[in-house]
């Protein structure tokens, strides 16, 4: 450092230079029109912009204003319990400014303060000045506070996200969320894999060891760092040697998976009204009744389960029957329309509002689980009737949700298409290899 007094003249504004014992340069502008700093400025800029000229000292009567003026940045990353006063002035703003802070129009943005944010101060030093304050919401959000004439001016900056499509596969060893997890692929894609499967394989039970599977999914970018993952575009499930694909769609109203044919991977119904815990007695024409020890035709399906366990309508519907009959115990009947009936009994109570006449959803819960009637222990029995005629719930051909229109159909082919071709083109060898054999 220059220890020597010196004078600059530099476009027109003089400057002048001091050294003083500490190694510190003062530097006291004669004239504000200063922008160009020399090499040797004595500015330690952090970050951020050079302060406001007019911040800056003019008068030589305010000796101790007159000293090197430095914006000193520092982070804090919230942990939990932090509250905003403590971290602020643990980050260096003094008290005034922190009630300045507190009574700006925007300033319950930084109420909730989370465990993980960043909050940033900058603050002229040594006039104990805070500049600016940016509290780093997410990747995306930034609430930036600036010190303006009138206390603190708020502006929120969006960072904007990109998407773009990623591709995983994975084999199954232990378990799909195990080697999910490990291929690199997040929980929350791997639900998303159980949800659109789900009506072809139960993953409870069908899944087994040397099963793949194949995602290309919405991949969030900010600045080229993966941020976060959005749906599932396309997807293939290789269980037990049968492929599924399911291809995202938005049909009409709707956006759904379905097969590159444009099937909806969606059924009609759901195979299993209950979150069972085993079948204890199958549909049986022919059985011998567990408690009449007579010949009596089983019509139905018995789940096993704790008692109260939700009981879900398995199909869109209209209740046709809410109340006891004999030998069912307490009873739901639901009609689905087109001749498809579904009945459930043995029930402990009714979903709140349960009337005949109501509208149901798929999936909607009616009942649950209990041992009225003439039941040995808590289950649900089932049955499904198709005009009138029993099915065994567990094997009868289940049809598609409503199918695409034609000029939906038209539309989705050559994207599908496409998709696939996408699909095809992000396998490992290794996986199109697996792939060929199952065909051939
Ligand atoms: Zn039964």
């Amino acid at each position: 450092m220059d220890k020597s007094l010196l004078s600059k003249s530099l476009l027109g504004a003089s400057f002048t230079l001091l050294a003083i014992g500490t190694g510190l340069l003062l530097w006291q502008p004669a004239s504000l029109d200063s922008s160009p700093l020399s090499d040797n400025t004595p500015i330690r800029q952090s970050a951020g912009p050079i302060p406001e000229k007019a911040e800056l000292p003019t008068s030589e009567y305010l000796q101790d204003r007159n000293q090197p003026q430095t914006l000193q940045s520092t982070t804090a990353v919230l942990q939990a319990g932090d509250s905003l006063s403590r971290t602020l002035s643990r980050l260096g703003v003094n008290n005034r400014q922190i009630a300045e802070l507190l009574q700006s129009d925007e300033h319950q943005v930084l109420s909730s303060l989370k465990p993980g944010q960043k909050l940033t101060t900058e603050i002229l030093t040594p006039s104990d000045d805070l500049q600016r304050l940016t509290l780093s919401e997410t990747r995306e959000q930034t609430h930036v506070f600036t010190k303006s004439a009138q206390g603190f001016s708020y502006q929120l900056d969006i960072t904007p996200m990109e998407t773009v499509l990623a591709y995983k596969e994975a084999t199954i060893q232990s378990s799909l969320f195990v080697d999910g997890v490990r291929a690199g692929i997040s929980e929350k894609l791997l639900a998303q894999v159980t949800d659109i499967f789900r009506w072809d394989i139960d993953f409870a039970l069908d899944v087994r060891k040397g099963d793949r599977f194949a995602l290309l999914y919405e991949q969030k970018m900010i600045d080229g760092e993966k941020v976060a993952t959005g749906n599932i575009i396309a997807a293939q499930f290789v269980n037990n040697g049968r492929v599924f694909e399911a291809m995202r769609y938005q049909a009409g109203e709707r956006t759904d998976y379905f097969t590159r044919d444009g099937l909806s991977l969606r059924r009609a119904f759901i195979r299993s009204p209950v979150d069972f815990t085993r079948v204890s007695s199958q549909f049986n024409p022919n059985r011998l009744h567990p408690i009449f020890k007579t010949t009596r035709p089983h019509q139905g399906v018995d789940y096993s389960a704790p008692i109260n366990t939700p009981v879900q309508s398995s199909g869109d519907g209209k209740v046709s029957f809410v109340g006891e009959m004999k030998g069912y115990g307490n009873t739901v009947i639901i009609d689905h329309g087109q001749g498809y009936t579904t009945l459930y009994a043995h029930l402990n109570g009714f979903a709140e509002n349960l009337i005949a006449g109501r509208s149901v959803a798929q999936g909607e819960t009616i009942a649950y689980v209990g041992q009225t009637g003439w039941a040995t222990g808590p289950h649900l029995h089932y049955e499904f009737r198709i005009n009138g005629v029993y099915q065994n719930p567990e094997t009868v051909d289940i049809p598609f949700d409503s199918p695409m229109t034609k000029d939906e159909l038209v539309a989705f082919l050559p994207y599908a298409q496409k998709l696939s071709k996408r699909l095809k083109g992000s396998h490992s060898q290794d996986f199109s290899e697996y792939l060929a054999r199952l065909e051939r």
